[in-house]
């Protein structure tokens, strides 16, 4: 009996899933073919598994969500060994992060393989067979990845190779039109998925640019902190490379206060209505001239109308009253990013 039950076991697949029609399709085919399908979902700052949890739950997939580790992807965004795609995305070696992460859970939980929705020559940079191949050897794991779409197209892969999955399985899909992935969706009733691209701010100019600016300045201090705080508020870059966070309305400041550390400094005006600011000063250390400026900055954006704002500043000790006047606007244009 114990024999009959290793020949009759599913293989076990890792799928990386975004929620997108692409990862939902590689999921339905290999669910189709008996395949047991883990979905597994990574954060960083600049992506959340939002659209993978909607579409996991929707077309009753288990989901793990992991985050990326901090140190390492921020290693590769200053220095991408693969380089950076139009703006600050560096597809190639996050892919091959993620894939290597995906990996090493598969070996440590007893998956059979990884999968993905990539398709081959979708996207002009990262889904090139040169792109894929780059991913493979990158995530150490080439041989174990299997992608489904295009499959047909690829070199076989271990659990193919094996026998534990069959090749006729899988497709031949390529190119950027998207007719034949929108045919098996309406074909297997799959008719709910998010618009692909869009969703990661590293593939947009103008946070690419904010981004760029702030990494250049802060270098190793710069951490998920301050990635996390580029996606809410209005950003300002002071002498001595502190960084001021300022929300624009309610739901901003909540994301402030949620986001805020122990190290951050918390402003907020007590006397008028105003916004929630968040002041990081590399090394803790904060001279008293941006203590006042980020005061000023706090005030330009609060309930100002008779001129004098007290604005409260909160560290983790420590709580200290300035009592000013809002910022001039040329002043607040010296520090925007
Ligand atoms: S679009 Fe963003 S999340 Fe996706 S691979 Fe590129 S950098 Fe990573």
């Amino acid at each position: 009996m114990g024999g009959k039950q290793m020949k009759n076991k599913s293989p076990k697949a890792l799928l990386l899933f975004s929620g997108g029609l692409d990862s939902l399709l590689a999921g339905e085919l290999l669910r189709r073919n008996g395949v047991t399908v883990t979905c597994l979902a990574f954060t960083t700052p600049f992506f959340s598994a939002e659209k993978s949890i909607i579409a996991a739950r929707r077309y009753n997939f288990p989901l793990i969500i992991a985050p990326l580790p901090e140190k390492e992807y921020i290693k590769l965004l200053f220095d991408p060994p693969h380089g950076f795609g139009k703006c600050m995305n560096p597809c190639i070696d996050c892919h091959a992060l993620m894939l290597k992460k995906a990996g090493n859970l598969m070996r440590e939980r007893g998956y059979d393989f990884l999968a993905t929705g990539e398709v081959l020559g979708e996207r002009p940079k990262s889904q090139t067979s040169q792109a894929l191949r780059h991913v493979d050897s990158a995530s150490g794991f080439g041989e174990y990845i299997v992608r489904p779409l295009s499959a047909k197209l690829l070199p076989p892969t271990v659990p193919e190779r094996n026998g534990l999955i069959k090749r006729e399985w899988f497709l031949s899909i390529s190119g950027r039109g998207r007719k034949k992935q929108i045919e098996l969706a309406r074909k297997w009733n799959i008719d709910s998925y998010p618009s692909p691209g869009g969703g990661c701010p590293l593939t947009e100019k103008f946070f690419s640019v904010k981004l760029e600016r702030l990494m250049n300045a802060l270098k190793e201090d710069f951490s998920f902190f301050h990635a996390a705080c580029l996606r809410v508020g209005r950003h300002f870059l002071l002498p001595e490379n502190a960084h001021l966070v300022i929300g624009k309305d309610a739901r901003e400041n909540k994301r402030l206060l949620q986001l805020r550390l122990p190290h951050i400094l918390l402003l907020n005006p007590i006397n008028v209505k105003g916004p929630v600011a968040l002041l990081y000063a590399p090394k803790g250390i904060i001279s008293k001239e941006n203590l006042e400026r980020s005061a000023r900055f706090v005030a330009r954006y609060s309930d100002h109308e008779n001129g004098v704002v007290r604005v409260l500043i909160a560290s983790s000790e420590d709580i200290l009253n300035i009592v000013t006047g809002p910022a001039h606007e040329a002043e607040l244009e010296r520090y925007r990013i």
